[in-house]
């Protein structure tokens, strides 16, 4: 089940205004830096300015607002050539924030985060500077398939945010490429995989693979056909992991076909010329070693030795990755003509998607798909090594990674019934809430900014540290809100303006008499601006004046129609003309 996902915070109660003291200071969420396009090689990138993108020429400099569409190139001094209008710079480097939208090769692509341009061997090097989160949930919407389903999404975005942190991938100007040598990113979304791809990158948010208390390393490759690689099959100079071992898979064999191919001399020389692997002229390609799953590890070819995930990779790169999908095939020669035989799609170490898909769809959960590919290894919060335990209660599960929170279910239990008792729904489906050890946890996790002591997306909430919101006394209030949008987001229809599911929450939040100082006040913004406020503070106190303005509107609504009428509108949306009665200011 895909819910449209939506960003609800309780911005009424402030970490600031309650006193910064024991708060640490906001500090930037966990980054990466990506590079961008980085198979395509490109010289010349056109930028397009969004109404706020600012572009800084020199660390030391001022930022400037970028107004016009500008032109960036390698110059032959391993600089860049900068066009503004009719003014060129030469310039080292240049960084754009504040959204910007990039032109090359007939792709455009906007982005929201921090990006630096630079030149290398006469091509541009693009990086952008993203949330780690970000991050996974671009990979998991373009690696995965649309066999996949929750709990294999959920793998997935463990596996990719571990092989993210946990490794230095040989890149000098950025952390991760953004094709498949390290993990594949796309950089428009897809509307068919991105919500699903967001919303199990959050409910796993932090999380990575460990072993016996150390961090893990995690691969994961599209089909293993039926055995998965042992690390050293694949690459031998790496340090061996035991759960990293080969091992039968019985999830992906069902309708495991094998693929065939065949190849010529000719192309077969220039994949291997391409890479440096072999010089033109050989005679014979045969297998020379196979490790524990049946993969070839390495090739002979003449007299040379080639290892066999390389020859792969060449032939992949210059001849197409469906040519030689996997290093588990037989190879055959007639003349000039090369046959193979194998089974898989990938190097086949780690995690399996088929076979993850496909237990996905048997009912079992990520955690058993984790195990099933890494075994002994275990999930655990990046920062703090701790894993995460569910405590269930009527109408929602605590997760958790401290023991020292369950005191806290008493008040979580009476907010969730209050919840109910006030919105009169009470769906038999469990929320969850997630409760962060930590304010920069949960910022990182939910790129929610650190002033705001909750958030809902659909049937997810999250929490900063529950001791701390129960040291203000906000528990009981942050978190009937918090239940209250859930609720609420659980009725409410694709139709539903955020002005009244957000507004509904403010009202039965508070106490009805409170209501009657609401009622002669004007609302500051117009109900479109509302919603976008909503969706888009930048400051708490814009936050502040959205959320109040929805409770004007929703008040005016519930006076003007009723209750039953309002509830209504939350599943089908509301009419054009109740919209311009109480929307007049
Ligand atoms: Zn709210
Ligand atoms: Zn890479
Ligand atoms: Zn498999």
């Amino acid at each position: 089940m895909t819910r449209p996902h939506r960003i609800l915070a309780a911005a009424f109660v402030s970490f600031v205004a309650m006193g910064a003291s024991s708060q640490p200071p906001v500090s930037r969420p966990a980054t990466l830096r990506v590079g961008m396009w980085t198979l395509w090689h490109d010289r010349e990138i056109a930028l397009t300015p969004t109404a706020s993108t600012m572009l800084q020429t020199c660390e030391p400099c001022e930022k400037r607002v970028l107004h016009n569409a500008a032109t960036v190139g390698a110059n032959q001094h391993g600089g860049l050539t900068l066009l503004v209008g009719e003014h060129t710079m030469q310039v080292r480097a240049i960084r754009l924030s504040g959204g910007v939208t990039l032109t090359a090769h007939s792709e455009s692509a906007t982005l929201r985060d921090r990006v630096t341009i630079t030149a290398r061997g006469g091509t541009l090097v693009i990086a952008v500077t993203m949330p780690v989160e970000r991050y996974v949930e671009h990979v998991v919407a373009s690696e995965s398939g649309l066999e996949d389903s929750t709990e294999s999404l959920k793998a997935l975005a463990i596996v990719v945010r571990t092989y993210a942190l946990h490794e230095s991938h040989g890149h000098p100007d950025y952390d991760l490429c953004d094709s498949t040598h390290c993990q594949l990113l796309h950089w428009h979304s897809d509307p068919h995989r991105s919500p699903a791809a967001h919303e199990e990158t959050l409910a796993t948010a932090g999380e990575t693979l460990w072993f016996h208390g150390r961090r893990a390393i995690a691969y994961f490759s599209k089909d293993c056909g039926g055995r998965t690689a042992s690390l050293a099959e694949i690459w031998p100079h790496v340090d061996s992991a035991p759960y990293l071992d080969s091992h039968t898979d019985k999830f992906c064999t069902k309708e495991s076909g094998g693929w065939s191919s065949e190849l010529t001399r000719t192309e077969l020389t220039s994949a291997l010329a391409s890479r440096g692997l072999a010089a033109p002229g050989w005679q014979h390609l045969s297998v020379e070693h196979r490790g524990e799953s049946g993969r070839v590890v390495t090739l002979r070819l003449d007299s040379i030795t080639i290892h066999a995930e390389d020859f792969r990779i060449a032939v992949g790169e210059s001849l197409g990755w469906n040519k030689v999908p996997s290093t588990w095939f037989e190879v055959s020669q007639q003349g000039d003509r090369f046959f193979f035989h194998g089974r898989g799609t990938g190097h086949g170490v780690g995690l399996c998607q088929k076979g993850a898909a496909a237990m996905a769809a048997q009912g079992r959960s990520s955690h058993e798909i984790l195990t099933q590919y890494f075994s002994g290894a275990a999930t655990a919060d990046e920062s703090t090594g701790k894993s995460w335990q569910s405590l269930a209660r009527a109408g929602f599960t605590l997760e958790t990674q401290n023991a020292s929170d369950a005191p806290f279910l008493a008040d979580l239990a009476r907010a969730r019934a209050e919840a109910s008792e006030r919105s009169g729904f009470n769906p038999s489906q469990p929320f969850t809430v997630r409760a962060f050890p930590s304010t920069s946890a949960f910022r990182d996790a939910t790129l929610a900014p650190g002033w705001t002591a909750a958030f809902t997306e659909g049937d997810w909430i999250a929490t900063q540290p529950l001791a701390t919101l129960a040291a203000r006394h906000l528990l009981l209030p942050t978190m009937r809100h918090e239940f209250l949008h859930a609720l609420i987001e659980h009725e409410a229809g694709p139709r539903a303006p955020l002005w009244l599911r957000e507004g509904l929450v403010e009202l039965w939040s508070t106490d009805p008499d409170a209501w009657t100082n609401l009622r002669p006040r004007t609302p500051v913004m117009a109900l479109d601006a509302v919603d976008a406020a909503l969706l888009h503070s930048t400051t708490e106190a814009q936050s502040r004046a959205a959320h109040r303005d929805a409770a004007i509107y929703v008040l005016r609504l519930l006076d003007g129609y009723g209750r039953a009428q309002a509830l209504e509108w939350i599943r089908s949306g509301v009419p054009a003309d109740a919209l311009a009665r109480i929307g007049q200011r």
